[in-house]
């Protein structure tokens, strides 16, 4: 068993705060591995199921990163889920990993109306997750500008591809800024996504 610990990973004060508070002692397996790569600025495809742990394998790093350098007033993250159910999942981890940050995020999902969404836009969180069908709909209608995004995660990309949201991720990826940081989580990683690992990530770390 491992006997790591959050603090030797060099997470900051309010994050490890937050972790206590959840009650987590120990990292996960990918936890420890991938939390140091994303705080070194390097792109991470990592195979994971739900249930592991890497949805604070991706946003405890993300918000030690945007925290460092708060410059408010745009979007700076984007994680791309397949579900609502995954999106409000990593929606609320972001929010109970950084209360002690003064970071906002918000989600965008299909299948409830938009005003709230359009409106919690307008506030410019510095993280939104989204599944990618809604998220494409209010790039469209210009409620979202994702030209500052300085870190993206993929999440889940084998079920997003599967249940079709290839061309979706595509376009929203294409208004992305390339210098950034991609993080790819699948549970399997056949080919096509791969294929999509080599499009989208810089040298891989896996
Ligand atoms: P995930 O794989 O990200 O969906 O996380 C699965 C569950 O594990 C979630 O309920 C987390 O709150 C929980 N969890 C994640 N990391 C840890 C940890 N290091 N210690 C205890 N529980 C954790």
């Amino acid at each position: 068993m491992s006997s790591t610990q959050f603090d030797a990973l060099e997470l900051i004060e309010p994050l490890l705060r937050a972790l206590a508070k959840e009650g987590y002692e120990q990292p996960t397996p990918i936890q420890e591995q991938a939390i140091p790569q994303v705080l070194a600025g390097r792109d991470l495809l990592a195979t994971a199921q739900t249930g592991t742990g890497k949805t604070a394998a991706f946003s405890l790093p993300m918000l030690q990163v945007l925290n460092e350098s708060k410059s408010g007033g745009q979007v700076r993250a984007l994680i791309l889920t397949p579900t609502r159910e995954l999106a409000l999942q990593i929606d609320e981890s972001f929010r109970n990993y950084g209360r002690f940050l003064k970071l906002t995020s918000t989600v965008v999902l299909g299948g409830v109306p938009v005003g709230a969404q359009v409106r919690a836009l307008r506030n410019k969180p510095d993280i939104v997750v989204a599944t990618p069908g809604r998220l494409l709909d209010l790039m469209n209608q210009r409620h979202v500008k994702l030209d500052r995004v300085e870190m993206l995660v993929l999440d889940e990309a084998d079920r997003m591809l599967d249940m079709g949201f290839v061309h979706d991720v595509r376009k929203i990826v294409a208004v992305l800024p390339n210098k950034r940081q991609t993080m790819l989580f699948s549970a399997t990683l056949p080919s096509w996504v791969q294929a999509v690992a080599r499009k989208f990530l810089r040298a891989d770390k896996r």
